[in-house]
């Protein structure tokens, strides 16, 4: 069989390698470790990850492998998190907790809710976008206070300009009883999509991936600049090349496309269109215990540039010394709205943020501050994201060239979904009549 060349050492080039044979591989990766958005570093002894990342999929075979990978040491949660919105708080998700709304929002919402209920859903065309979707599920009063803030703050675009094919069970879609019961006081059951979510007790998520890369043949500092698929030729930043049989992409397929020096003006024009969110992710070690209890919490306010803040002890008390928080905010950009470029200045917003929210008790608490720029975050499914990802698609079938990964395959795909991925590629490799079923979001 032939030798395998992986692009990436993210969770899903690790497993692609890990189920091929790691003899069989070998993997080209920019930076200088695995685990892509899995890293996870320890900064002022508290450990930080790229963002919230917690394993919550009800999939046996990787809830058995992912406990086998931290040699059962992992903490096991109920899903918990919570709404910031003008100084309340508002268990998730807000629509069934509209008794923590303050009047006469409160009320309004209801009220709009109740009228955006009186068509029969069958009766009604498919939502065309997503704020339509939204004006459906919630009533406008909502939809515009709550997720339509939110979106033009996370997606970093008006709700009208995505489509509906990434919601899935993302968004939750309340029934009437739902939202009248959480009107008049807590419903006493949870309706958010996640029941219970894991997390390895030490070294942060990137726990995970440690034993997928034992043995993995991986050459680090090799960020891909050129690809020639006629002649199966790679070019590395650092002027080095290599020849492939068979490859296999993780990296960001924008990046790919764009170093592929063969490559229809077509192709290169669909990859051009693809839009995904940029993070700067602002962590703040502060000398005091969380206030909150939840793993992270999302701030509606669109005068805060502080979009979700997940607080690191709250997943594994080992992510800090006894009497810290380590809270790491999101702040998010994309090309539809750049990201602010004074780090220092959006380090120092973050930080008042956090103590108007009460999150922290004053700018004496603060023990250091740091902000992590990370150019990929969330693909974004706007309008053009389908006919382009279909024609890239198509072209990279064409040449045998797989893909896996949530950037390879430019969806909404977390780590669970890249390992599925990866063990499927490696199928695939081995007997070419199993066939790769393209992505689809479903839980
Ligand atoms: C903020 C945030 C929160 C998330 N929360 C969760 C969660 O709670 N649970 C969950 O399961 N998932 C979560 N995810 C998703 C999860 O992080 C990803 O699905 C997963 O890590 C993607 O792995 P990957 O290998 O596909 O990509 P990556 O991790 O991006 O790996 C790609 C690798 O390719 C390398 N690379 C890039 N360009 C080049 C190049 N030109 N040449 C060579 N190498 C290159 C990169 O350095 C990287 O190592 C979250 C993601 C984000 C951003």
């Amino acid at each position: 069989m032939e030798t395998v060349t992986i692009l990436g050492a993210g969770i899903a080039g690790l497993a692609v390698s890990y189920y091929t044979g790691h003899d069989r591989c070998v993997i080209y990766e920019a930076d200088s470790h695995y685990g892509g958005h899995v890293y996870s570093e320890e900064w002022d002894g508290i450990v930080w990850d790229d963002g919230p990342h917690v394993s919550y999929t009800k999939n046996e075979y990787i809830q058995e492998l992912f406990a086998e990978l931290v040699d059962g040491e992992f903490e096991e949660v109920e899903a918990d998190v919570v709404n910031y919105y003008q100084g309340h708080w508002i268990d998730h998700p807000a629509q069934s907790n509209l008794y923590q709304i303050p009047e006469p929002l409160r009320s309004a919402c209801l009220k709009s809710f109740l009228e955006s209920r009186v068509a029969e859903p069958e009766a009604q065309a498919p939502p065309a976008n997503y704020q339509e979707w939204l004006y459906r599920a919630f009533g406008k009063v909502f939809a515009d206070t709550f997720p339509a803030a939110y979106t033009r703050k996370y997606w970093t675009t008006e709700p009208a300009n995505l489509g509906t094919d990434w919601i899935g069970r993302r968004v939750f879609y309340p029934k009437v009883e739902d939202v009248t019961g959480g009107f008049r006081g807590p419903l006493g059951r949870s309706t958010y999509w996640v029941n219970r979510w894991r997390y390895p007790s030490r070294g942060g998520f990137y726990t995970y991936t440690h034993k997928l890369a034992e043995r993995a043949r991986i050459r680090y500092g090799k960020k891909l600049v050129y690809v020639h698929f006629g002649e199966r030729l790679l070019g590395f930043e650092d002027g080095t090349r290599a020849t492939y049989e068979r490859l296999v992409s993780t990296i960001p397929l924008p990046e790919f496309i764009a170093c592929a020096a063969d490559a229809p003006d077509d192709v290169r024009e669909a990859a051009s269109l693809l839009r995904a969110t940029r993070l700067l992710l602002v962590r703040v070690a502060a000398q005091h215990p969380s206030v909150r209890k939840e793993p992270w919490l999302y701030v509606y306010d669109e005068d805060k540039l502080s979009t979700r803040v997940s607080i690191q002890e709250n997943f594994s008390p080992h992510n800090a010394p006894a009497g810290m928080t380590g809270m790491s905010v999101e702040v998010c950009g994309s090309a539809f709205k750049p990201l602010p470029t004074d780090h220092d200045a959006v380090a120092r917003q973050v930080v008042r943020e956090l103590i108007e929210m009460g999150l922290l008790e004053g700018w004496d608490a603060v023990q250091g501050v740091s902000v992590r720029y990370c150019p990929w975050g969330q693909v974004i499914y706007d309008h053009n994201r389908k006919p382009a990802l279909d024609r890239i698609k198509e072209y990279l079938d064409e040449l045998g060239v797989l893909r896996a990964g949530r950037y390879s395959q430019w969806g909404y795909l977390m780590t669970h979904d890249c390992v599925l991925r990866g063990r499927k590629v490696a199928e695939h490799l081995r007997d070419r009549k199993v066939e790769i079923p393209e992505f689809e979001i479903a839980e």
